[in-house]
C-alpha cells in the first residue's frame, strides 16, 4: 500500500528521478531506499533492479501523472531527443531551483545550455567536482554568447550546433596554449576571463575545467557560427580560393588577421582537411543508454577523473594555460576523436592528431621548412582541389542527427604512471 506524502512538492523541469525522490525523502524524514521502494517497480518480474514508475510516483506525491511526465526526465512523455541532451546530470542554476525545497536539484540539461541568462550564472558543462557556479556579472560577453548560441540552434538545429560549438571549444583549447601572434588575439581575453573565474592563488579551490570552458565560450560560439554554416563548410571544402576566404574569416574571428592554416599544430587545418565535408559528429553516448537508466544509482566519478582534475588544477595554477584542461576534458571527446579519426594508442596522441592535417602534408609538402632566417617554420596547409562530398552536396538546415553503425571507439588509453613522468620531463613541466 502507498500512503500519500503530506508535503506536496513538484519536480523541477528535467529533474532526475533520483534527485526528486531524494528531496521528497529528506523533506519527509524518510530514507531514500524506503521511498524508492514505493515509487518504483521491477522492469521485469525476475529483475532485482527497480525502476521509477510514473503511476506510483503520482499516487505517492498526489501530483497528477501527466504533470510528472512533463518534468521528471526518465519518465518524460513523449521521450526527449536524447541526443540533444548531455549524458550526465548536474546541479541546476541555484537561483532558478531555489524555490524547490529539500536539497540540490539535479537536472539533465541539453547540450546548448551553458548559461542561465536570467540570473547570469555559468552552469555547464558538468565537471567531476561540483564547484559553485560562478556569476557572470563582470563577464557580460559570456551571457551574450549563450544568446548567440540559442540563435544558432534555431538556425542550424541541434546536431550541427552541438558539433560546431564543441569544435569551437576544441580550436580554442589548442590555441590557448600556443604563443600569441598579435596583441588583439583572443588568448588575452581568455587569460583575463580566467583571472575573474579562477583568481590567482585560488586555483586549488576555485579551479574547474568548466570555468576554462566559460573563459573561451564567446569565441567558441563565434567560431561555431562559421563551423556550423553550410555556406562556410562548402568554402572550406572547396579549392584554394574558398579555403583562403574561410581562413581569412576564421582568423578575423580569432583576432589573428594574418592567419594561415598550417599542416601541424593547427586544429583549424585539421578540420578543413578531415572534418568540414562530413556530417556533424554524434555524442559518444546518451543518458538514455547509460547502464542503470531509470534506476536508483547515481553514477559516481571515477578515480582517474578525479586524478585528472587534480592534475589539471596543478597545471593551471603553475602556468595559467587553460587549453590542456579543455582538450583533456570528456566534454570535447566526441569532436576530438571523431568516428573517422585516426586511431591512436595513447590519448595524448589523439589530442596531438586533432591539430594535424595529414592528407596533403605527407607527400606534397614537408611538415617543417626552413626559411631565410633559418627558423624552422611549419608548412602552410592548402588542399589543391575541392573535396567531393556527398554530404555537402545534399545537406540542408537543420541537419538531422547522423546514424552510427557501431559504438564509437575510445580516443586511446591514458598515460600510465611511469609514462606520465617521462612525458612531464619531456614537456618541461
Ligand atoms: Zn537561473
Amino acid at each position: 500500500m502507498h500512503s500519500r506524502l503530506p508535503i506536496a512538492v513538484a519536480p523541477a523541469r528535467d529533474e532526475t528521478a533520483v534527485s526528486y525522490v531524494t528531496r521528497l525523502a529528506d523533506l519527509h524524514g524518510l530514507s531514500f531506499g524506503e521511498l524508492w521502494q514505493q515509487v518504483s517497480r521491477p522492469r521485469t518480474p525476475a529483475s532485482p533492479a527497480r525502476f521509477i514508475a510514473a503511476d506510483l510516483l503520482a499516487a505517492v506525491t498526489g501530483i497528477p501523472e501527466q504533470r510528472l511526465t512533463r518534468a521528471v526526465i526518465e519518465i518524460r512523455r513523449p521521450e526527449p531527443d536524447w541526443l540533444a541532451y548531455r549524458h550526465e546530470p548536474q546541479n541546476g542554476c541555484p537561483r532558478c531551483t531555489a524555490r524547490h525545497p529539500g536539497g540540490p536539484v539535479r537536472q539533465l540539461l541539453p547540450h546548448h545550455r551553458y548559461v542561465c541568462v536570467r540570473h547570469r550564472i555559468w552552469i555547464g558543462p558538468p565537471d567531476v567536482i561540483d564547484q559553485p557556479y560562478p556569476t557572470l556579472d563582470e563577464l557580460p560577453e559570456i551571457v551574450a554568447a549563450q544568446r548567440a548560441h540559442l540563435r544558432l540552434l534555431h538556425r542550424l538545429g541541434p546536431a550541427a550546433t552541438y558539433d560546431a560549438v564543441l569544435t569551437g571549444f576544441l580550436i580554442c583549447g589548442h590555441r590557448w596554449d600556443q604563443p600569441a601572434h598579435e596583441p588583439e588575439y583572443a588568448q588575452l581575453d581568455w587569460d583575463d576571463r580566467a583571472v575573474q573565474l579562477i583568481p590567482h592563488d585560488t586555483a586549488e579551490t576555485s579551479f574547474s575545467t568548466s570555468r576554462l570552458f566559460a573563459a573561451t565560450y564567446p569565441e567558441a560560439v563565434k567560431l561555431a557560427a562559421l563551423i556550423g554554416s553550410l555556406h562556410w563548410r562548402r568554402l572550406a571544402a572547396s579549392g584554394p580560393g574558398g579555403q583562403q576566404r574561410f581562413a581569412k574569416e576564421i582568423g578575423r574571428r580569432l583576432g589573428q588577421s594574418d592567419y594561415q592554416p598550417k599542416v601541424a599544430k593547427d586544429p583549424i587545418a585539421h578540420w578543413i582537411d578531415d572534418d568540414c565535408w562530413r556530417p556533424p559528429s554524434l555524442p559518444r553516448t546518451t543518458y538514455r543508454t547509460q547502464r542503470g537508466f531509470g534506476g536508483q544509482s547515481a553514477p559516481k566519478a571515477h578515480q582517474h577523473s578525479l586524478d585528472r582534475h587534480a592534475r589539471s588544477a596543478r597545471w593551471f595554477a603553475r602556468n595559467r594555460l587553460g587549453g590542456r584542461g579543455i582538450l583533456y576534458h570528456r566534454h570535447v571527446g566526441s569532436v576530438l576523436a571523431r568516428d573517422w579519426s585516426r586511431r591512436m594508442d595513447l590519448f595524448i596522441g589523439t589530442v596531438a592528431a586533432s591539430a594535424e592535417a595529414t592528407t596533403y602534408s605527407d607527400s606534397n609538402t614537408p611538415a617543417v621548412s626552413v626559411d631565410d632566417t633559418s627558423e624552422p617554420r611549419i608548412a602552410d596547409y592548402m588542399r589543391p582541389t575541392a573535396v567531393q562530398s556527398d554530404y555537402l552536396a545534399t545537406a540542408v538546415n537543420p541537419a538531422p542527427w547522423p546514424s552510427r553503425d557501431a559504438p564509437p571507439e575510445r580516443g586511446g588509453r591514458p598515460l600510465l604512471g611511469r609514462e606520465r613522468k617521462i612525458f612531464r620531463t619531456a614537456a618541461g613541466c
